[in-house]
C-alpha cells in the first residue's frame, strides 16, 4: 500500500493514528514544518530530524519555478536533492499563483500567471500541477484548486467551488495515470546507475509504492457550499482531504465553524488536513475536534522576526527587558536552544542581525509546536485526562490570544 492510516485510539472527536507513507511512518495529529523552496528556512534537515519531524512540506510553485520540477527529476526527486528521507507532502501551486493577483489570469482549463523571480511567461493546469508533483516526487500531492479569496460572495463562492470539482477530478484522472513516473524506486530510469550503497533508490523499498493524491475542500465561508463541495470530493473516493481555503484573513470563529461543518462529512478512515493553520492553541483545538494534519508558515516566519511561541504565551525577543535576562526562551521547554543558550544572547543575535538569531529561534518555534502537538496525541492515547495537563493546556490558549 501506498498509503496507510491507522487509528489506534480515539477521545471524543480526536483521533490518534498512524500514516504509513512511501517515505516512512507518521505519528498523528501532526504539524507538517513548510519548506517552501526545498528548505526549512534557516533548518539544517540534520536538525529536523533531531526535532523528530516525519513529513514536511514542498511548494510546487516555487520548486516549479526554481530550479525547475525536471531539474529536479533528473537529482532523482526531491528527497535525494535535499537529502531527506523522510515523508514529503507537495501543494498544487495553485494557492501561490492566485496569490499573483496582478500576474494572473483564470481560465476553466487553468491559470496563465508571470513568474514573480523574472516576470516569464507559465501556466498551471490541473494535469500540469500533477506532473510537476510527480516529478518531484513527493509521498503526498493535491489537488489543482481555486482558493476562493476572502471575503467572497455566495455566487462567487460556487463559481469557484464548481471551478475546483471539476479540477479535482482532472487532477485525480490525471495523476492516476502517471503516479508510477515517481523519481524514486526507479532502479535504472534516467540512465543513472544506482550503487548499493543507495537503498533509497533501490526499486525493493519503493515495490508497487506511489505517491497519494488528496482532494480539497473548498466552499469559500459558506456551510452549504462547503458541504456540497466534500460530498462530491468523497464520491471522487481520494485517499485523503484537506480543507482549504482557511486562514485567509476571516474570524476565527468562522475557520472554526467551516471545520466543524466539513469535518463529519469526511470519511472516518481516511486522514483529514487542515491547510495553513494556525497559533499553537489553534492547532490543539483543530487536532482535538478530529484534524489529522496541520500546516502553516507562522512557527518558521515569526521566529525570523524574533517572535517566540512559549508556554508563557507568545515573547518578542527583541525587547529590551531580555538585555540581561539569563533563562531560557521558553522555562518550560526542553529544546536544544532552550538547554543551551540564554534570552540575552538570543536578544544580542536578534539585534547584531546574525544569521544564527533565525536558526536557533526557528528550532525553538518548531519544537514548540511539534512538543504541542505530541501532547495532544498523548492526551488522545491517555487513559484519563489529568486535570493537571488539562489546565496546562488552557493556560497556553489563554496566554496565546493575549
Ligand atoms: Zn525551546
Amino acid at each position: 500500500m501506498s498509503l496507510t492510516f491507522q487509528i489506534q485510539k480515539t477521545r471524543g472527536l480526536a483521533r490518534r493514528a498512524t500514516l504509513t507513507l512511501p517515505h516512512g511512518a507518521v505519528e498523528t495529529p501532526v504539524f507538517m514544518p513548510v519548506g517552501t523552496q526545498g528548505t526549512v528556512k534557516a533548518i539544517p534537515q540534520h536538525l529536523l530530524e533531531e526535532l523528530d519531524v516525519r513529513i514536511l512540506l514542498g511548494n510546487t510553485y516555487h520548486l516549479y519555478l526554481r530550479p525547475g520540477h525536471e531539474e529536479i527529476r533528473r537529482m532523482d526527486g526531491l528527497h535525494r536533492f535535499m537529502s531527506w528521507d523522510r515523508a514529503i507532502l507537495t501543494d498544487s501551486g495553485g494557492f501561490q499563483v492566485f496569490s499573483l493577483s496582478e500576474l494572473r489570469k483564470v481560465t476553466e482549463d487553468g491559470v496563465a500567471f508571470r513568474s514573480h523571480i523574472d516576470g516569464s511567461s507559465h501556466f498551471f493546469s490541473p494535469e500540469h500541477s500533477m506532473d510537476v508533483q510527480i516529478a518531484l516526487g513527493s509521498d503526498i500531492g493535491m489537488a489543482f484548486d481555486e482558493c476562493t479569496e476572502y471575503p467572497a460572495d455566495h455566487a462567487r463562492a460556487r463559481v469557484s467551488l464548481n471551478r475546483t470539482l471539476g479540477w479535482a477530478r482532472r487532477s485525480r484522472d490525471h495523476f492516476e495515470q502517471r503516479k508510477h513516473d515517481r523519481p524514486w524506486g526507479q532502479r535504472s530510469a534516467f540512465g543513472v546507475q544506482r550503487s548499493e550503497n543507495e537503498p533509497d533508490l533501490l526499486a525493493d523499498r519503493f515495490e508497487g509504492k506511489t505517491p497519494s493524491l488528496f482532494g480539497i475542500v473548498q466552499g469559500g465561508m459558506f456551510a452549504d457550499l462547503r458541504r456540497e463541495c466534500t460530498e462530491r470530493l468523497v464520491e471522487m473516493d481520494f485517499p485523503g482531504y484537506a480543507i482549504g481555503g482557511l486562514s485567509v484573513g476571516e474570524p476565527r470563529e468562522l475557520t472554526r465553524e467551516m471545520i466543524a461543518t466539513t469535518l463529519p462529512l469526511l470519511p472516518a478512515d481516511k486522514p483529514r488536513y487542515v491547510m495553513g493553520v494556525g497559533y499553537p492553541d489553534e492547532i490543539a483545538e483543530y487536532a482535538r475536534m478530529g484534524v489529522d494534519m496541520m500546516d502553516c508558515v507562522l512557527p518558521t516566519r515569526a521566529a525570523r522576526h524574533g517572535l517566540l511561541f512559549t508556554s508563557e504565551g507568545r515573547l518578542n525577543i527583541r525587547n529590551r527587558q531580555y538585555a540581561e535576562d539569563q533563562g531560557p526562551a521558553d522555562p518550560a521547554c526542553g529544546c536544544m536552544v532552550c538547554r543551551r543558550y540564554s534570552r540575552a544572547y538570543l536578544r544580542h543575535l536578534m539585534a547584531a542581525q546574525e544569521p544564527l538569531a533565525a536558526v536557533l529561534n526557528t528550532v525553538h518555534n518548531l519544537a514548540f509546536y511539534l512538543e504541542t502537538m505530541r501532547k495532544v496525541r498523548e492526551e488522545i492515547a491517555a487513559e484519563t485526562v489529568s486535570q493537571e495537563s488539562r489546565m496546562g493546556d488552557q493556560a497556553v490558549g489563554e496566554s496565546m490570544k493575549r
